[in-house]
């Protein structure tokens, strides 16, 4: 399979450090409390990540790269028609793909076969920088599929393509991490960048906060929909999906089958209630 240099040499060092940086990070600061245990979660999850990566770097990566470079030199697609400065095609790709991953994000949840597999990232108990590798190979298959979509339409080249990719995998792996930032940091990141704390709320077993943050690197497409919420403390939020809470049920082996097999109702505790919050705190910055 041929080397794709920016991902081989680039990219993948950066996110592997990026990840032991943040895994440092959050065994230092840590923001929310843990219920389970750390060491066994990040094996599990690490293990549940080794097929996705697998199809996703030697099977369905190659695709959209081909499609972007065959785009590219026939200049087809929006960013090839509009014929814009360099530095204006370069923001306007990120953005244009971080919007639409905003959309594939929420049909993940709204469109029922999205959500089968996309579920299997929400069951984590607990939620750290390893969720962030949490991802059902079936997940990744349909991802890349929207995402030859996204660069037909919008026509990226093969660098900007991968150039946005290490970034959006960088922002994952962040906004999924335990990490309590200096809230002086979070309020300045607050105006462009999606947090661990905002994140922290999709991953709640409330459905309805779990319905908001669907941003992955710019928050302002929540602040734009009026999906963004920061209400919730940390310390309130119960990681998960509640149907499928039972620690002994989510070994990687049952992850993989967990898609193809009877769905539960997702958001009702196994004694049928549907977890709700009572008590809605009033500032707006939750810690
Ligand atoms: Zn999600």
């Amino acid at each position: 399979m041929k080397i794709i240099p920016v991902l081989d040499y680039i990219g993948t060092p950066l996110v592997v450090s990026l990840f032991a940086v943040l895994l440092f990070l959050q065994w230092r600061f840590p923001l929310r409390r843990q219920h389970f245990s750390a060491l066994r979660r990040v094996f599990r999850n690490l293990v549940v990540s080794i097929p996705s990566h697998a199809v996703l770097r030697w099977a369905a990566l190659p695709v959209p790269m081909m499609l972007a470079a065959w785009m590219q030199s026939r200049h087809f697609g929006l960013l090839g028609w509009l014929a814009l400065p360099v530095w204006a095609q370069i923001v306007a790709a990120f953005l244009l793909m971080d919007y639409a991953y905003w959309w594939w994000h929420w049909a993940n949840h709204m469109i029922p076969l999205l959500w089968r597999f996309h579920n299997v990232h929400h069951t984590d108990l607990d939620m750290d920088v390893s969720t962030a590798s949490r991802f059902h190979f079936g997940e990744m298959v349909f991802s890349t599929a929207f995402l030859c979509l996204a660069v037909l339409v919008f026509g990226i080249g093969p660098i900007m393509l991968m150039s946005f990719f290490i970034a959006f995998e960088c922002a994952t792996l962040f906004h999924h991490s335990n990490w309590r930032l200096p809230i002086r940091l979070e309020h300045i990141l607050n105006f462009a960048i999606v947090t661990p704390r905002m994140h922290g709320i999709h991953h709640s077993i409330v459905q309805r906060e779990t319905n908001s943050n669907w941003g992955t690197i710019f928050c302002w497409w929540d602040k734009l929909h009026r999906t963004l919420r920061r209400d919730i403390p940390q310390d309130e939020i119960t990681i998960g999906v509640p149907a499928y809470r039972s620690d002994s049920e989510l070994t990687f082996g049952r992850l993989w089958l967990l898609p193809f097999q009877r769905q539960r109702d997702y958001w009702r505790l196994p004694d049928g209630d549907r977890p709700e919050r009572t008590r809605r705190p009033a500032d707006k910055l939750a810690k």
